[in-house]
């Protein structure tokens, strides 16, 4: 049973490398950011609710997220785990997630932090292409990041659950160091 929470800032890496892992280990990954960029191409209630707090660069209100949190986890309850990607994004959501775990009979092994320099994050955001990559968005989402997200490394540390990774290499590199990580922690 291998269940990890990918933490780090927008452009880290999260969302490619958490999909390397779950391809070669065959654990579902749990993005809840690709959740909402599907909800808003189906143009779903989620999808109209969510897009103009994407667009900004924004998160999304705590109750839409954490509704579609509770209904993921309690459907990938059983082996051989998850992987989430993009959540919890605040403090209010770590709260929340270790609440829903502990009713579920569920933990996690490691939450493992990508590090990257924010020039780094900057020019790969760009070079993506993604609708909420331009320059003011992303320089929002840096600062979402760092007022919201980032008492998190704190709150995980804490609780001696944290791994942090180098996020600075190459991609292959960076997909053998966590496979070092992950393999070391189960
Ligand atoms: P991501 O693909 O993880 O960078 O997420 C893209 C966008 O989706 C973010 O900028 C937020 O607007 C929204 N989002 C994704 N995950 C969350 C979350 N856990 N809480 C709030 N908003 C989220």
């Amino acid at each position: 049973m291998t269940r990890l929470i990918f933490l780090g800032p927008p452009g880290a890496g999260k969302g490619t490398q958490a999909k390397v892992l779950s391809e070669t280990s065959g654990i579902p990954h749990i993005s809840t950011g690709d959740i909402l960029r599907s909800a808003v191409s189906q143009g779903t209630v989620l999808g109209q609710k969510a897009q103009s707090y994407m667009d900004r660069g924004e998160l999304v209100p705590d109750e839409l997220i954490l509704e579609l949190i509770h209904e993921c986890l309690t459907q990938f309850d059983g082996e051989p785990g998850w992987i989430l990607d993009g959540f919890p994004r605040n403090v209010a959501q770590a709260v929340f997630l270790d609440d829903l775990l502990k009713d579920t009979n569920q933990s996690y092994e490691a939450v493992i932090n990508l590090e990257v320099p924010d020039e780094v994050l900057v020019s790969r955001m760009l070079s993506r292409g993604r609708d909420d990559d331009n320059e003011s968005v992303i320089r929002n989402r840096l600062k979402v990041y760092r007022q919201q997200t980032a008492p998190l490394i704190d709150y995980y540390r804490d609780r001696q659950k944290l791994m942090s990774v180098n996020g600075n290499q190459t991609m292959e590199a960076v997909t053998s160091d966590l496979k070092d990580l992950v393999e070391g922690s189960s």
